[in-house]
């Protein structure tokens, strides 16, 4: 069952005159209601832009957020968004910068209680607040306190607090365990997934690295500079990665055999990432990638599903333009 269909997707900043970021380019993908679809790519990919646009807090260039159904970036009515803004939350990479020094904990977490009029007197409002607590594994004395007197693990439970008080349905998790030490990371990726059973969450898991996103995504979209290109169950990308950058990524990852590792074959990514501002033509990863052939830099590729909820948008898959490609094979 589908919760979220994005549909060419685009978010574009103007620079100035003359100049414009395409730091979302078009992408399209669906994200299932209870999964986690982990969304992966080097900075500057637009991963961090696409989980913004998706809950709205960037207004979308072009494209659609159907949520439920209904697409979240229609015109809406102030009743409507408060209640888009209930069902769909962020956590974010630095839980610090994205808490207020100013206030206590228990006032961050009661925040989304206080706009949206779900308590109805003070002591429950502090009920709330102490439940909330306890559920990223805090407690009550801690609610009096301010954000600097907490460790980066104990932050993120903040954060993951504040989220859930409003009872969403989606959570967008903008690398959330990359600030942390690797100690933490496991617990705070733990409590994700406990909380996700217990309320039925669904969530976007942003990070820039696969071998993060391997143990917490049942799918995972692979982007590269504005555009996606991969889509598959977390295995079949794992054991069978279809696009170039993709193969090229988890080549970057050591094994732990170190047989297997000695003798595998690597793929070196030569060169920088080109600037979103002036993308390459046609395939945007054709200035890197060691397998290019001329229709490359004509012809945007398409998405295809190459096997049954496998997708890649590279010509090698598509017979229209790989015959180049068959005929060195
Ligand atoms: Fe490489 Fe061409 Fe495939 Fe792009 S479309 S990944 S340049 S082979
Ligand atoms: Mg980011």
């Amino acid at each position: 069952e589908k919760l979220l269909e994005i549909k060419n997707l685009q978010k574009h900043f103007n620079i100035d005159r003359n100049n414009v970021l395409r730091a979302v380019d078009g992408i399209s993908f669906d994200i299932y209601k209870g999964e986690t679809f982990g969304l992966v790519g080097e900075s500057g990919c637009g991963k961090s832009t696409a989980g913004r646009t998706i809950l709205r807090l960037y207004e979308a260039t072009a494209g659609e957020v159907n949520f439920h159904g209904e697409n979240v970036h229609a015109k809406k009515s102030k009743k409507e968004l408060k209640k888009f803004n209930r069902s769909m939350q962020m956590i974010f990479q630095d839980p610090y910068a994205s808490l207020n020094p100013r206030m206590t904990v228990k006032d961050i977490i009661a925040e989304g209680l206080d706009i949206h009029g779900l308590v109805k007197s003070k002591a429950e409002r502090t009920k709330r607040v102490n439940e909330l607590l306890e559920t990223v594994g805090l407690n009550s004395d801690h609610g009096n306190r301010y954000p600097h007197e907490f460790s980066g693990g104990q932050r993120q439970r903040i954060g993951i607090a504040r989220a859930l008080a409003v009872n969403p349905d989606f959570i967008v998790a903008d690398e959330p365990i990359s600030a942390l030490d690797v100690s933490i990371q496991a617990q705070v990726v733990n409590l994700l997934k406990r909380l996700q059973k217990e309320r039925g969450l669904t969530y976007l898991f942003i990070a820039h690295d696969l071998s993060m996103v391997k143990h917490i995504s049942d799918r995972v979209g692979v982007m590269y500079l504005g555009s996606m290109a991969e889509i598959a169950s977390s295995e079949m990308l794992y054991e069978e990665p279809l696009h170039p950058y993709t193969q090229a990524l988890l080549s970057a990852i050591p094994l732990p055999d170190p047989e297997v590792e000695r003798s595998r074959e690597r793929i070196i990514l030569e060169g920088d990432v080109p600037s979103p501002i002036n993308p390459p033509s046609g395939c945007r990863f054709r200035t890197r990638c060691p397998f290019a052939m001329e229709v490359c830099g004509k012809v945007t590729p398409e998405s295809i599903e190459h096997k049954p909820e496998h997708w890649v948008a590279c010509h090698l898959y598509d017979d229209r333009y790989n015959e180049e490609y068959k005929a060195k094979q």
